[in-house]
């Protein structure tokens, strides 16, 4: 069988990865210069100039583990060291006030980045970057298919990409529907499943004081604020913090300038923190398609059986790295025999 997966996000790479286990050919393609989707990172200028640039975490942050197989996937990372166990005890910034609030969760970051899990898992899998596909077309007339039909992929730089059994989707859901057109599946996909974040890092000119290393922001337009020097295996950043608006301020703010971001992110984390922070350096990344959305149910994978066509992602279980796994290890098990 031969499968096209577009996005290269973790639904992506584990299920390319289940499907390849299984003697399936697999090919990815994903329209960003890097594998990783909203597990990645952005490279950050450093004041340091030994090391001018390093990568930092714009999306997910950590990941928690609680399903029986993703716990299983995860003590295979750890062995191989490619992910750690972020030790650190969050605040919670409330009623106008920081104070620690142990919840007893192990949380776990992949090194040196997030997207190194994503890149791991993929290995070797065929990976089209750069590569924005804008068609999907089904023939039925294919002799060549053992399923009936043949999937052909057209990308936005004029190539074709035609011989696959199999697509699985797995791109934020108004993006499927953007590709889906008039297929059927689109009408299943619902509305405003994932909900916008403006992420904004500061590197600031002097420490924080506060011990607190991550902060769940539960009031004003924050939703959190983290030491990115304070997770295991990153090297060489300083007093760098990644705070994320939540998502009514972000889609209120989505038209908004860097200048006024950066301004407000400021003001809110000074006053959280305690302290007057002065920014050196500072980089906003507006994530159209972040968390999922709390007040829709999770509405599982959308296959179509006859056609081979998946559509499967965080979003299809409730979000959150450990729903991609397990998404993509579901769509894999849908196409296995
Ligand atoms: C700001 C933020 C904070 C988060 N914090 C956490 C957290 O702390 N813990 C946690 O567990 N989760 C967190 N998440 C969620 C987590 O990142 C996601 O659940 C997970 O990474 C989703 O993986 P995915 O493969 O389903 O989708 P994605 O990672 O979005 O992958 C989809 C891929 O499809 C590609 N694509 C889209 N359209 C096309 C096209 N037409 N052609 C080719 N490629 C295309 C995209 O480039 C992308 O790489 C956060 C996300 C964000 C954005």
């Amino acid at each position: 069988m031969r499968v096209a997966i577009i996005g290269a996000g973790m639904t992506g790479a584990s299920a390319a990865h289940q499907l390849r286990q299984s003697g399936a050919e697999v090919v990815v393609f994903d329209k960003a210069r890097g594998p990783g989707g909203r597990m990645t990172s952005k490279r950050v200028e450093s004041l340091d100039a030994a090391l001018p640039f390093y990568p930092l975490d714009f999306g997910a942050q950590y990941f928690t583990a609680r399903h029986p197989l993703f716990v299983k996937a995860l003590q295979g990372w750890l062995a191989q060291g490619v992910v750690q166990r972020w030790e650190f005890d969050p605040y919670v910034w409330q009623h106008g006030l920081l104070l620690p609030s142990h919840d007893g969760q192990s949380r776990y970051v992949s090194t040196p980045t997030m997207h190194q899990l994503v890149k791991t898992i993929l290995g070797d899998t065929p990976l089209h970057l750069n590569c924005r596909i804008t068609e999907l077309s089904f023939s039925q007339s294919s002799f060549s298919s053992k399923h009936g039909g043949e999937w052909t992929l057209s990308s936005a730089e004029g190539a074709s990409y035609p011989g696959f059994d199999a697509v699985v989707l797995t791109c934020p859901p108004a993006q499927c529907r953007q590709l889906l057109a008039e297929h059927p599946l689109a009408l299943q996909i619902a509305p405003e499943l994932l909900l916008p974040c403006w992420a904004v890092s500061l590197q600031l000119q002097s420490a924080v004081e506060h011990p607190a290393d991550g902060i769940f922001v539960k009031e004003g337009p924050l939703s959190w604020c983290a030491r990115q020097s304070a997770k295991p295996g990153r090297t060489g950043i300083t007093e760098q913090w990644l705070l994320h608006f939540n998502a009514k301020t972000s889609l209120q703010l989505l038209e908004a300038t860097p200048e006024e971001l950066v301004a407000l992110a400021q003001l809110e984390f000074s006053t959280i923190v305690g302290q007057k922070v002065e920014v050196s350096q500072s980089l906003c990344h507006r994530w159209l398609y972040a968390s999922f959305n709390p007040a829709q149910p999770a509405p599982g994978l959308l296959t179509d059986k006859t056609q081979q066509l998946i559509l499967a992602g965080d979003w299809s279980l409730g979000g959150r790295v450990e729903n991609a796994y397990l998404a993509g290890q579901q769509a894999a098990a849908i196409l296995l025999p």
